[in-house]
This record gives C-alpha cells, structure tokens and sequence, in this order.
C-alpha cells in the first residue's frame, strides 16, 4: 500500500520526536525524553528545530504525564499542518472522523445502515459520505494527509485486499484502497474493524507500549486483536486473534467459516436477537426494565464471552481484555457474568473491561472505534521510518 509523502525529516532524533507527537498528540520534553531514550538536551533541540519549521508549537498549558512528576510545557504539532480522514465500513453503517495533526478529533459523523437502503456501499459512495462531511465540517481535503479505512473482514496486509466477508460480501476480493485512492489523489491505507479497534486504543485509550492486550469486538460478527510492544499483530494473512472462529461447541450449528459452534455463533448481535425474537435496542429497553427473560439471556451471553476470555486468558495472557463493538449495549450484566466465568476458569486472568478510545468522540459510541482506529493507521505508518 501506499506510504504518505510528508517533507523528510533528515535529522534521526527529530524524526523520532515528530514521530512521538503524532502518536503522542500533546507532550512535553521531559516526556518525550523519557520514552524515546534521547537525552533532554537532545530532545530539546529537536523540539526547538521543528518549532523554528513551524512544525511543532507549544500549546501554552502544562503537560504533566505522572502525578509525581514535575510539569513541563505542553509541546504539539501545529494542529493545521494537516488532517487525517477515517472511514469505517460495517453491517451497522459507515462512520467517517476527521483529526487534526495534533491528533485531536475535529468532526465525526455515522450513517446508519439502515439509511444506506440495505446495500453495502461502494468505495465511490464511501468517498462521496466522507466528501460531504468534510465539507460540512469545512475542512479542506487538501489538507488531507490520506486515509484509512477499517472494514468489517479480513484484509491481506501486504496487498489489502479484503478477505472472505460475510458482513461486507460485496468487498470480498476487492482492494478498496486503489478506488479511494484515485478519488482522494491521497495514499489510503486500510485493516480490519478489530485491528484498527485495538490502535485506537493504543492512541486514544489506555494501553501502551508496555502492555500486552487483546481486543475482542462483538458486534454482528466477531473480531479480535493481540496488541504487544506497541503494535497489533497481523499474522501471516491479516486474521491473528480472530477468536470468533475458535470453537465453543463442536456440536453446535455450523458457521460461516465453514467450522461448527464457534464463538461467533452465540455472541454476534444476530445470534443474541433471534435468541429473543427481537432486536438489540429492544433488548436493551427490556434488560433495563429488569426483563427476567432478557436478563437470562444477557447472563448467558456473558458465560459464553467468560468462556472466551479464558481461551484468551490462556494463549495470550494478556494485561488488559478489552471489549468493545454494538453488543456491549447488553448492560454491565454481560460483562459481570462473564468475568465471573473467566475467573472461575482462570483464577489469575486479567478481568474483562470496556474499551475506552471511543470516548474522545462526542457521545463515547463504542460503534466508531474502528473510524478512529483507522486514523491510526496514517499516525502509525511513519512508524518504520521514524
Ligand atoms: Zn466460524
């Protein structure tokens, strides 16, 4: 795929630190010391050579990471050097958000599906919602630093194309990247709903460098994501952490994948409503008004996602497991019944939490992680070079 061309950066510890920003959005040179290995004084003249390019500017507020820590200058890149375009495509409907080069979120729009008249748009059309937006948004695409794109099925990290997608069978074979590409005259890069998911929470949320996590994203079919030293683990053919297709029953229906009673089967948004002959938002009315039926339901969701956590707990040990996509709607029943099952699996397993990234976005949708996370895939991708 593409790479974005941006004015080289010769200077290796100035890249390093410009490279710092754009994951870090504000810091501080103290800070930025601090996780690059650079000495302060090195780290110092990085920063006042990008700010003489008018790269980088300080914020005029203090910048205080630890609460021991003494505060210094908050440091950014100029917000209006460029801005990054996120577009999200799944079942639910495309999301676009707009951030500027200081990683700040400055629009941020949802098309539902259901006024997409049922069909899965083009790439064309995907162009043309986020077109408008910017326009409304009164950013200029010239601006643009690229795109990245999240869809809700596999993608081929070397080539981008989509894999087999029974969410978004329209895309399946297909390389969205080039369409947008030619329409935007930008370099698109593009992943899957769940790995883009987990690099919002590494931007956006609360994991780091050091922790290891796994992201699982329930939503009409389910995703899943293994983030170690800083990065989200591909695999040979873009599917690592694809925990929807372990087995939870070998009896039980068959799946799309061509297994039987994987996990998919019993916690995608589908299984749960026709569990219940009725819909999510449905669901989620009666489970708060204490609908012992729903409630059951929502219990027994959440032994099946316990059950999956363990197989995470198990093979990945990670720090943090992290949920996010449209079944979380469920309540805290879910995830309170499926802790209980993981730890009565795996006494010493991480406890299951809800992700966090989303909640930069004005009303905290946990729909639109994969938008924002997509974003990340511009902000990461100067990563090799930096
Ligand atoms: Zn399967």
């Amino acid at each position: 795929m593409d790479r974005i061309v941006e004015e080289p950066v010769e200077n290796k510890s100035e890249a390093r630190i410009l490279q710092l920003l754009r994951e870090q959005g504000e810091s501080s040179i103290a800070e930025l010391s601090r996780i690059s290995g650079l000495g302060k004084a090195t780290a110092s003249r990085a920063i006042q050579s990008l700010r003489m390019r008018g790269l980088v500017e300080d914020t005029g507020d203090e910048f205080r990471r630890l609460a021991s820590g003494r505060p210094g200058r908050a440091v950014r890149i100029r917000p209006d050097v460029g801005l990054y375009l996120g577009i999200s495509l799944s079942a639910g409907g495309v999301t676009a958000v707009v951030a500027d080069a200081a990683k700040r979120v400055v629009a941020w729009e949802r098309q539902q599906a259901d006024s997409l008249d049922g069909t899965v748009p083009r790439a064309t059309s995907l162009a043309d919602f986020a077109e408008r937006m910017l326009e409304r948004a009164g950013c200029d695409r010239k601006r643009l630093y690229g795109v990245g794109v999240s869809v809700a099925g596999p993608v081929d990290p070397r080539t981008g194309e989509v894999g087999n997608s029974v969410i978004i069978p329209q895309w399946t074979g297909s390389r969205p990247h080039e369409d947008l590409s030619a329409h935007f005259g930008k370099p698109v890069l593009l992943d899957n709903d769940a790995n883009c998911s987990a690099l919002a929470e590494l931007l956006w949320g609360e994991l780091n460098c050091n922790t290891t996590a796994v992201f699982l994203r329930l939503d009409q079919g389910i995703g899943g994501a293994i983030v170690h030293n800083g990065e989200v683990l591909h695999g040979r053919t873009g599917r690592a952490g694809d925990y929807g297709h372990v087995t939870y029953d070998p009896n039980g229906p068959e799946c799309r994948c061509g297994g039987y009673g994987c996990f998919e089967r019993y916690l995608s948004i589908s299984s749960v409503e026709s569990d219940l002959s009725a819909t999510l938002a449905e669901i989620q009315v009666r489970t708060r008004s204490g609908d012992a039926a729903a409630l059951e339901i929502v219990r027994h969701k959440g032994q099946i996602l316990g059950s999956l956590a363990a197989v995470v707990s198990r093979t990945v040990d990670p720090d943090r497991i992290l949920i996010g996509g449209g079944l979380l709607a469920l309540g805290p029943g879910l995830l309170d019944a499926a802790n209980e099952r993981l730890h009565a699996i795996n006494r010493t397993a991480s406890k299951i939490e809800t992700a966090s990234a989303a909640t930069v976005l004005e009303d905290g949708s946990l729909h639109d992680e994969p938008a924002l996370g997509a974003i990340g895939l511009l902000i990461r991708q100067e990563r090799s070079i930096a």
